[in-house]
């Protein structure tokens, strides 16, 4: 079965293809031919996550899954969210969206949070999605130099450090977007 990941990102890719049993081979944007951005103008992550699988599986007619995620916050009445790429603008700079997010939260006494990532998978006409969540809390500093994005002000719940100081392994087993991928992992490998 020959299925595409609405992405372009090789590691991503190379690390689902190996969890996967062999009789599914995964195919990226490219190797369709698909050289064109992809429209994420939906309102909510599993909107976007959904146009990106269907704008793949209508254009050029084969399964495929998207994933899409968010940050977010419970005292932004869930921002970011959807917009947590652009937070601070279409610059979509990591340090300017979490300086503007610990400025938001500077007069909050909850810091809640959580990264959400949904995947949709179009298979054989049936739409799935599978949603990943990652619960805890934004941090008064940035900590830590790995990871992306807002790592570095998220600290997972159970955990004394932010995402950006504990080690890939375990952003993987307790992250939203390793809890989605399993998900779809377990589905695919029982389908066929
Ligand atoms: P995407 O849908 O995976 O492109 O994620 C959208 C945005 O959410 C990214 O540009 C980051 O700002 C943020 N984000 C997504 N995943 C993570 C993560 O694992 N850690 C920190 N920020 C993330």
């Amino acid at each position: 079965m020959k299925l595409v990941f609405a992405s372009n990102n090789k590691n991503k890719i190379a690390e689902i293809q190996s969890i996967l049993n062999g009789s599914i081979q995964l195919l990226s944007l490219k190797e369709i031919g698909c050289h064109e951005d992809i429209p994420e103008t939906a309102a909510t992550i599993e909107g976007n996550a959904i146009l990106k699988a269907d704008y793949v599986t209508q254009n050029y007619g084969y399964d495929c899954f998207a994933d899409d995620t968010g940050l977010e916050v419970t005292a932004l009445n869930g921002e970011p969210g959807v917009y947590s790429a652009r937070y601070a603008g279409e610059q979509k700079n990591a340090d300017d969206n979490m300086n503007k997010l610990l400025d938001a939260l500077s007069d909050k006494s909850d810091r809640s949070a959580q990264f959400k990532t949904v995947i949709a998978l179009n298979l054989n006409g049936k739409q799935h999605l599978f949603t990943g969540i990652a619960k805890g809390n934004i941090t008064l500093n940035k900590t830590g130099n790995g990871g992306f994005g807002y790592d570095p002000i998220f600290q997972p719940e159970n955990y004394k450090e932010t995402f950006a100081e504990l080690p890939l392994e375990i952003k993987n087993k307790i992250g939203h977007r390793g809890k989605a991928t399993q998900q779809l992992i377990d589905f695919l490998n029982t389908t066929k």
